[in-house]
């Protein structure tokens, strides 16, 4: 029997899956190709779902260490005995050192039980609470507000006709899980893909031009695109009328730098800079 499901989120994707049953056990998980988010494709966890049920090692209840630490010696505990365990430390650390002394942390939160946690650490007044989050989603979020008033989400699904992937890896980073096959499934159809990176990712290998800048010279790469998106006129005059403010003065401080100089200081050809240019600008949509 096949059942027509999906990924129960193991990250924020919710891919569609088709999961083979047989006497009553999963044998086998595969994408779904009707899915319109995963069009067949699973990442490494989505396939690795059957294990989470049927591991050996999948943890059924609470263990408690015995011997020396890393001795990997463990038994098994009832529930209450867990719990009287952690609130006694939690109790006794807080009596001999205050709340702030205590840290929570936890894995991608997937339903509410951020919330449950918030919700602990504010009745225990600690201050202290952690997720991925704080190294994976909000910077990402945050920088995107800072620099654009809001988070984009590239659109895959009508295909950009170039793509600028800048100091970003979406092979291995794979945002939600499902970035990395919808960028390989429109590179197949023909977008272009410039990468800017200093390393050579496996997208760069595929890339139509690669610009391996000097690190930390970005900004001066970026003032040299815009040089010339500006001075060849490439850039779209209606959506910088209605929707940007202070473009005289960006084009009064672009005056001052020149391509040879921007060469110098990223290490790359002009000729780079000035064909990056002319794709974002004359591929469209970008
Ligand atoms: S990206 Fe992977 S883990 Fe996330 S929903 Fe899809 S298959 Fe599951």
């Amino acid at each position: 029997m096949i059942y027509k499901t999906f990924c129960a989120r193991m990250d924020h994707g919710g891919c569609g899956i088709l999961v083979h049953v047989e006497e009553g056990r999963i044998v086998k998980i595969e994408g779904d190709p009707e899915s319109p988010l995963n069009r067949g494709t699973l990442c490494a966890k989505g396939i690795a779902q059957i294990e989470r049920l049927d591991h050996p090692d999948r943890l059924l209840y609470p263990m408690k260490r015995k011997g020396a630490r890393g001795e990997g010696k463990w038994e098994r505990i009832s529930w209450d005995e867990a719990l009287t365990i952690l609130s006694g430390k939690i109790k006794k650390a807080i009596e001999s050192e205050g709340p702030q002394s205590i840290a929570f942390a936890q894995g991608t939160p997937k339903g509410l039980e951020l919330f449950l946690l918030l919700r602990l650490a504010n009745l225990l007044r600690v201050p202290n609470l952690s997720t991925p989050g704080n190294v994976c989603h909000m910077p990402r979020e945050t920088a995107s507000h800072l620099t654009c008033g809001f988070f984009p989400i590239p659109d895959y699904d009508h295909s950009p006709a170039c793509v600028v992937l800048w100091g970003s890896n979406l092979l291995q980073t794979n945002e939600e899980g499902i970035i990395g096959s919808q960028l390989l499934r429109i590179l197949k159809n023909g977008t272009k893909l410039i990468v800017i990176d200093p390393r050579k990712t496996g997208l760069a290998s595929r890339a139509h031009l690669w610009l391996r800048l000097k690190p930390g010279t970005d900004l001066a790469l970026a003032l040299g695109i815009l040089k010339v998106l500006i001075d060849e006129e490439l850039y779209d005059h209606d959506f910088v009328h209605h929707w940007t403010k202070g473009f005289e003065e960006l084009k009064d401080h672009l005056k001052s730098f020149d391509l040879d100089r921007i060469s110098d200081t990223t290490w790359l050809p002009k000729e780079q800079s000035l064909e990056a240019a002319n794709l974002i600008g004359k591929t469209k949509p970008t």
